[in-house]
């Protein structure tokens, strides 16, 4: 008797510790699916053939290639995926599409590119003899743009410059000079001890630059020719009247601007011609001068863009600008 009421209670607790196991299985397995942990540990019935699955919060990831999920256009961003093959987490990210752009217009949607362009490179460098060259690329459109690099100025030693060969030009000697207030640059004051009959105004005088001629500064004085260096900003009010042999006034190319008034006044300077580097003329430059020719070295269409104040052009006897290509009135 003793003995069978024992085998039947061993039997009740291996049924109830069964029944329990059973319980905590079926609790653990069901919210996580066939992902639970440890579920190919012992025999369970579903994941017998599943690959092990690691927890998503302990797994290293070890993630496959980006698979498009959405093409998406250059309008609208698509969709790429790639799952962890351990743990099968997905992940997901926009897909950016390029505009397909020609000449800088896209071919799909017709948007112009803003343009994003990359740092300035020197396509060609400047020298003392031609300006240079850099451009830039948009790094979206691949549309390029250029810039020129202003030219080097000579190298000058013992009148020669080293890089290219050219003479110094010598100025005429014995000029008279003042130092203007900038201490910086110098004023052209007149002849001074120069014999010169074609004068010559170099752009730099003991080392600094030749800005000014005072207004009156070579009255009267014996010249055939003047030349003028670009360096000039301020020309001075008459500086060559009552020069009644001076039949040329050469202007350097570089000169940028014909400030003041009545330069060519008093002088017996026919044709004059203006530098194509000119950028403003002042009012009432021609004054008093006997100038019939008037040339223009560069283009029609440089010339339109040249500033003249009112009344430029009076009393010129001619009403005509010749330049480079053609003739403009002096009325543009
Ligand atoms: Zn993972
Ligand atoms: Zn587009
Ligand atoms: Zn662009
Ligand atoms: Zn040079």
């Amino acid at each position: 008797m003793k003995e069978i009421r024992y085998r039947k209670a061993v039997r009740l607790a291996l049924l109830v510790m069964l029944s329990l196991l059973l319980l905590i299985f079926t609790v653990a397995c069901d919210p996580a699916d066939t992902l639970a942990p440890g579920s190919s540990s012992d025999g369970g019935a579903a994941s017998s053939s599943a690959p092990d699955i690691i927890d998503p919060t302990a797994c290293e990831h070890n993630f496959g290639a980006w698979t498009v999920t959405e093409p998406g256009t250059c309008q609208k961003p698509g969709k790429e995926v790639r799952v962890c093959t351990l743990c099968l987490q997905r992940e997901e990210r926009d897909l950016i599409v390029p505009h397909t752009y020609v000449d800088g217009v896209c071919s799909v949607c017709h948007t112009a590119c803003t343009h994003n362009f990359g740092e300035w490179t020197v396509q060609t460098p400047a020298s003392c003899t031609a300006p240079g060259l850099s451009q830039h690329t948009c790094q979206d459109c691949g549309a390029v743009e250029t810039q020129p690099i202003p030219q080097e100025p000579h190298n000058y030693k013992d009148g020669v410059c080293t890089v290219c060969g050219q003479k110094e030009p010598k100025g005429s000697a014995g000029l008279a000079y003042q130092k203007n207030d900038d201490n910086g640059s110098y004023t052209v004051t007149g002849i001074g001890a120069c014999t010169d009959k074609d004068l010559v105004i170099p752009a730099e005088y003991n080392g600094l630059p030749v800005t000014g001629i005072a207004p009156l500064a070579f009255m009267g004085a014996p010249i055939t020719s003047a030349t003028l260096p670009a360096s000039l900003t301020d020309y001075g009010l008459t500086p060559f009247l009552n020069c009644a042999s001076l039949t040329k006034i050469t202007l350097a190319e570089g000169t940028t601007a014909l400030t003041s008034c009545w330069l060519l006044s008093g002088t017996a300077v026919k044709e004059f011609i203006i530098p194509e580097t000119v950028k403003t003329i002042a009012g009432g430059f021609f004054y008093n001068s006997s100038v019939t020719t008037l040339r223009y070295a560069g283009s029609t269409s440089q010339w339109e863009t040249i500033s003249k104040e009112a009344h430029w052009a009076e009393p010129l006897s001619t009403s005509t600008v010749i330049c480079a290509n053609g003739s403009v009135s002096t009325k543009n």
